[in-house]
């Protein structure tokens, strides 16, 4: 079966808030200096700030992509840096992913409705913890909202954290927005739902649980962020090895297409190559670094080849992951000796 995307879906029309809503938070932003440097066009900003204008492309049959900017967060964005998709199977409809704010939850529901109206949420997947990923879920019944235990506990342990986090970056974006953690633990390797048969891979590496979810009537793999495509990747709670051996796997898993965490879908594979030819380059970079004697503010100065600083974000998330990775490497290759000077 051909699975070249098609790009069907029209701009959204119908807008999240009504106009007495969005006249009353434009107030509350005070007129739009909270978006300061708009210059004269600040209300109008902050009018197209609080509507995240989402989109659904068909990337194979019955399966949209929500695509999210290859960018990092701000208030102009407001968060709408991540993929999110939707299946509609025999009975109802399937979601991966919910973005980073009820607000964003809101808009996808709206945008599913408009899609293929009338149809019940059946299943929701949580990818990973991350927040872009999961701070929309309180728009969904939570009895139908599913991931591994692991990133329901990682949900627990630091969802609201994140969620505090980007109420710092987003503003308003996230107005009423708190964490909820799926209620349904997956503890099988596939299950059917609504008559669709999904296959689940329970890896680690970008996050100590990531789920991969693969439709098996599609061959559609949503991998969540252990991939990237043309977005640098991110490393907050990332185990190389253990990435790149999830990227091993799934790199033998039989598939038509895959739907990375951040940029746009692939049908060659190459979100996977991209992905670990940047941990390689990472990890040997800072391990370089590290054992040169180069301080964590001289390491982020290093120079990133022309193939990956055409990436998006690339010298900010290389900045983040600077710090993320540093004190660790330190550790592993300088180990502290305790002498026994007695
Ligand atoms: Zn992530």
């Amino acid at each position: 079966m051909s699975l070249r995307p098609t790009h069907v879906a029209k701009r959204a029309k119908a807008r999240v808030f009504s106009h007495g809503r969005r006249s009353a938070l434009r107030f509350g932003l005070g007129c739009g200096c909270a978006v300061g440097g708009l210059g004269g066009h600040a209300g109008k900003a902050v009018a197209r700030l609080l509507d995240y204008d989402l989109s659904a492309s068909e990337i194979a049959p019955g399966s949209w992509a929500v695509l999210g900017a290859t960018e990092w967060f701000d208030e102009l964005n407001g968060g709408n840096i991540v993929n999110a998709a939707f299946i509609e199977v025999p009975d109802g409809i399937v979601v991966i992913d919910t973005g980073p704010s009820r607000r964003y939850g809101e808009a996808l529901l709206a945008l599913i409705e408009r899609t293929v109206p009338g149809r019940k949420i059946l299943r929701v997947y949580n990818t990973h913890h991350h927040p872009d990923h999961f701070l929309g879920n309180q728009v969904f019944d939570v009895a139908t909202i599913a991931s591994s235990q692991g990133v329901i506990d990682n949900i627990v342990a630091e969802g609201d954290a994140f969620a505090d986090n980007l109420y710092r970056l987003l503003g308003d974006w996230m107005r009423g927005t708190a964490p909820v953690a799926p209620a349904v633990a997956l503890e099988v390797d596939s299950e059917d739902v609504g008559g669709r048969t999904f296959s689940l891979f329970r890896l680690a590496g970008h996050t100590s649980a990531d789920l991969v979810i693969r439709d098996e009537k599609t061959g559609v793999l949503y991998t969540g962020d252990l991939a990237f495509l043309s977005r640098a990747p991110t490393t907050p709670h990332a185990d190389i090895a253990l990435w790149r051996d999830a990227i091993t796997t799934l790199g033998t898993t039989d598939r038509e297409l895959i739907l990375p965490g951040h940029g746009p879908e692939d049908v060659s594979g190459e979100s996977l190559e991209q992905t670990v030819d940047w941990l390689d380059w990472l990890d040997g970079t800072l391990r370089e670094a590290v054992s040169a004697g180069l301080t964590m503010n001289e390491a982020m100065l290093l120079p990133i080849p022309p193939r990956l600083a055409s990436l998006g974000v690339a010298r900010t998330e290389f900045e983040r992951s600077v710090v993320h990775l540093y004190p660790g490497l330190e550790d592993e290759l300088f180990p502290r000796i305790d002498v026994d000077r007695g």
